[in-house]
């Protein structure tokens, strides 16, 4: 009899439902599995696995396609929370089309995940977030509002997201991301990283100004409203049908 996907969520929770650890990382985080259930979605059937953080009782969830525990090279994209973004639709950054993209994409695959890690506005939490946007409204630029930002080192994010692969005993990953660094910083951890996957979103009348290099000022991308783009995902954007001098000068 063969071991189905929610039997094996069951073993791993069962396994160390107490679980702690020296942690990872600066902060030394630890997380651990606490729930999990199927997650049909419009972008392909999931399951939903919690995680709770049990030095500051922080909430990740992972959100994997197909048999992912214990399994290599298994496709796996960074979200951090974006509620503007991913759940409003703001226009103030790409996360939500970011983060479509990656759902579907594995939603059509064999398996995958996605890491849903909740850092909003790069950790300095939602309220800063949309100080900083108003900072920006007064008309700071953008490495003025980045800095009130705070601009969090990335570390504690992959250091959660480093421990929920291990939790999940994902043996290797095949990173979907544009940026080469995320991949050092996740193999600090231990994390063995097979291969980069290009993170590639669908035009749409939203981010077609990505498209028109002559929005593209020293780095900073000016959408139709004026608003300068953060790159809210330490992702630089790619959208389908960039030229690859277009993507260049993106990931410069
Ligand atoms: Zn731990
Ligand atoms: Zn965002």
């Amino acid at each position: 009899m063969t071991t189905t996907m929610h039997e094996k969520f069951e073993m791993l929770l069962e396994k160390d439902p107490k679980h702690e650890c020296d942690g990872l990382g600066r902060d030394k985080i630890c997380v651990r599995i606490v729930a999990m259930a199927e997650l049909p979605t419009r972008f392909g059937d999931f399951h939903i696995v919690a995680f709770e953080n049990n030095r500051d009782g922080k909430e990740h969830v992972a959100i994997t396609k197909g048999d992912v525990i214990g399994a290599s090279d298994v496709p796996v994209r960074l979200h951090s929370e974006c509620l503007t973004g991913d759940a409003i639709g703001s226009l103030r950054c790409d996360c939500r089309d970011q983060l479509e993209a990656s759902l579907k994409a594995i939603g059509q695959m064999e398996r995958g995940m996605v890491l849903y890690l909740r850092q909003e506005g790069r950790g300095i939490g939602l309220a800063n977030k949309i100080r900083a946007y108003s900072l920006q409204d007064d008309g700071l630029d953008t490495v003025e509002a980045n800095h009130a930002l705070g601009f969090r080192d990335d570390e504690r994010d992959y250091a959660v997201a480093a421990h929920m692969l291990m939790s999940l005993k994902v043996e290797s990953v095949q990173l979907m991301t544009n940026n080469p660094k995320k991949i050092d910083q996740l193999t600090q951890y231990g994390i063995n990283v097979t291969k980069r996957i290009p993170h590639i979103m669908e035009p749409n009348e939203h981010n077609r100004f990505y498209l028109e290099t002559k929005a593209a000022k020293s780095g900073h991308m000016i959408d139709f409203h004026g608003k300068e783009h953060l790159p809210e995902q330490s992702d630089f954007p790619i959208v389908a049908g960039m030229s690859e001098a277009q993507i260049g000068a993106m990931s410069e």
